[in-house]
């Protein structure tokens, strides 16, 4: 997991070193800030970053969801990712782009216009979730994902990933790849750094936007799957419904398209094939590996790969 040795600092390329940040930082105490998760692919003609647009959309969003100005624009945000990653000179690489509330007052109130820092780092980051990248091993988590007015998950906001944080490390811990969280109402929600598709008798769900993060990747995913004939539903449903699927897969930046093998110890899908990734992920998680790589390009995908040049 090669680190990039050069990041892009409030407007500038910096080597990673020279890139400081104060123990005063509002966002170190209080978690206010927010971050994006992209990756880029190569492609027959060099790198490209997939739904850069969009992910820097989200970026500026969790910035209104925190209330906070950011000095740069969207047009400058997409650059600063660009230039980010040919500094590095990578071609496939994961980016992450965070803002935070810098140095300034450190009480919980930072102020009617606290400072906004923004950087951009790169790393080689090979499969999220490794080996399960086969098929992951998934537990509902003992965490719970906060109530709609407690989490502002339509935002990456920082300090809302303790409970990511908590969920993951339990689940590992307890011998699983990834967890599964709750609602409080028990209804299932995504995984600590995924959205969550079911397939049963040929209808494919997804979990609605109540209390997820509105996934990049789900809007690739659910724009593919219709423009492939398949209806998708946004619903909520019951942990003993996901355990019933005839398939069951993740899809995030990270993790791409990762089918889930198991929860809760039972195996996904039933008879000889019970734990195997079933013929709508399989389809799902190869288009997706050629779109984002440009060797497929639907109508609907033209726009989504930013060349790094
Ligand atoms: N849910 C959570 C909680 C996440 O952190 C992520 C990763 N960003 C996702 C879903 C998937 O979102 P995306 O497809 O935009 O990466």
């Amino acid at each position: 997991m090669a680190r990039g040795t050069h990041c892009w600092y409030n407007g500038k390329i910096l080597p990673v070193e020279e890139a400081k940040i104060s123990l005063f930082t509002h966002a170190l105490h209080y978690g206010t800030g927010a971050f994006e998760g992209i990756r880029a692919y190569k492609n027959a003609t060099g790198g490209a970053v997939f739904r850069l647009q969009e992910h820097m959309e989200r970026f500026e969003e969790s910035g209104k969801i925190l209330g906070l100005k950011l000095n740069f624009d969207n047009a400058q945000l997409v650059q600063a990712v660009v230039d980010a990653c040919k500094a590095n000179k990578f071609e496939e690489c994961y980016v992450r782009p965070i803002l935070f509330i810098g140095d300034g007052p450190l009480g919980v109130n930072p102020g009617a216009e606290p400072p906004v820092d923004i950087a951009v780092l790169c790393w080689e980051w090979g499969s999220y979730l490794g080996d399960a990248g086969a098929g992951a091993k998934m537990k509902i988590s003992s965490f719970v994902r906060p109530h709609v007015n407690s989490s502002m998950t339509k935002g990456k906001i920082s300090g809302q990933y303790v409970n990511s944080v908590l969920a993951k490390r339990e689940a590992i811990a307890g011998g699983f790849d990834e967890a599964i969280l709750l609602d409080a109402e028990g209804y299932v929600t995504e995984g600590s750094g995924e959205n969550l598709f079911i397939v049963k008798n040929g209808i494919i769900k997804t979990t609605p936007l109540n209390s997820i993060l509105n996934g990049i990747t789900r809007q690739t995913v659910m724009t593919y799957l219709k423009a492939e004939g398949h209806n998708v539903i946004e619903s909520r449903f019951t942990r003993d419904e996901l355990w019933c699927a005839d398939e069951a897969f993740l899809s995030g930046t990270a993790a791409e398209i990762t089918p889930i093998r198991e929860i809760d110890l039972r195996l996904i899908g039933k008879g000889a094939t019970a734990g195997k990734p079933g013929p709508i992920t399989q389809k799902v998680q190869k288009d997706y590996a050629a779109i984002v790589r440009g060797q497929k390009t639907p109508e609907y995908a033209r726009g989504w790969l930013t060349a790094i040049k």
